[in-house]
């Protein structure tokens, strides 16, 4: 049974429909990722998974539970969390503040189990426990985009949503970020990740799906994704 399932997913601004009928699943483990040129509706489908943009039509179901009309707060103590976009991250705040502020939805069981999360967190980002004490604002774009993971990660997602992890930044945090996202897939957690960046993004990927204005016109392996001439020719601009 799929962790996420989403069936003929309809979602409309206004009077312009930006998806129409977008069925894709997400098993439990997998690292999915969706591309597709812009405008295509990728983040569409992630604001409609966390729960920010409501169906027209169709359906999610969550670990066999519909939760199409869930509010997007009940849906993050359920364990369905987006990272915000590097941005996101409170500029006025410490690191640990801002990390703390990621587990506001989720009650933990007990203070071990809180630090235990904190420790996976710097486990994972070596750079944010030099730096706990340092304010947001202050980071550097990379750093930032770590405290934003870092924070979705201490609600201890069962499927953590990344949209666009990699954008703006320097290749070689890039590669540090997709390096960290594999490894917290690694590490058990379901990954439903959006891409500019195809290229990467399809060799780490179990799966993938690409959206053409509104539709979900391919799917398959990330590798198998990758060898195909048609999507090197739209996606991963090389001939
Ligand atoms: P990008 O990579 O540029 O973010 P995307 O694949 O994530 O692209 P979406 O942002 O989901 O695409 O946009 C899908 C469609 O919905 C586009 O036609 C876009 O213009 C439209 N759209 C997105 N956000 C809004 C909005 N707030 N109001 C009206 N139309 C919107």
């Amino acid at each position: 049974m799929p962790l996420l399932e989403i069936t003929d997913m309809t979602v409309a601004y206004g009077r312009i429909e930006a998806l129409h009928g977008v069925t894709l699943h997400v098993d439990d483990g997998e690292l999915v990722t969706l591309i597709g040129a812009n405008g295509a509706g990728k983040t569409t489908t992630m604001r409609a998974v966390s729960g920010i943009r409501p169906l027209s039509s169709g359906s999610i179901v969550f670990d066999g539970q519909d939760i199409t009309r869930m509010k997007a707060h009940v849906r993050v103590a359920e364990g369905i969390v987006q990272a915000p976009e590097g941005r996101g991250v409170f500029a006025g705040m410490t690191v640990m503040e801002n990390l703390e502020m990621g587990c506001y939805a989720r009650t933990f069981a007990s203070r071990a189990e809180h630090d235990a999360t904190v420790d996976r967190v710097f486990e994972l980002f070596p750079r944010l426990a030099e730096r706990r004490t340092q304010l947001g604002g202050t980071m550097s774009g990379g750093e930032q985009q770590m405290l934003a993971i870092g924070r979705a990660l201490m609600a201890r997602p069962r499927v953590l949503l990344l949209d666009e992890p990699s954008m703006g930044l320097a290749p070689m945090i890039i590669q540090q970020i997709f390096r960290i996202v594999s490894e917290i897939n690694a590490q058990g957690t379901t990954v439903l990740l959006v891409e500019q960046n195809a290229q990467q993004a399809l060799s780490r990927s179990d799966r993938a799906y690409v959206l053409e204005t509104g539709s979900v016109v391919r799917t398959g392996p990330g590798k198998e994704l990758l060898a195909d001439p048609a999507i090197k020719d739209a996606y991963l601009g090389v001939a």
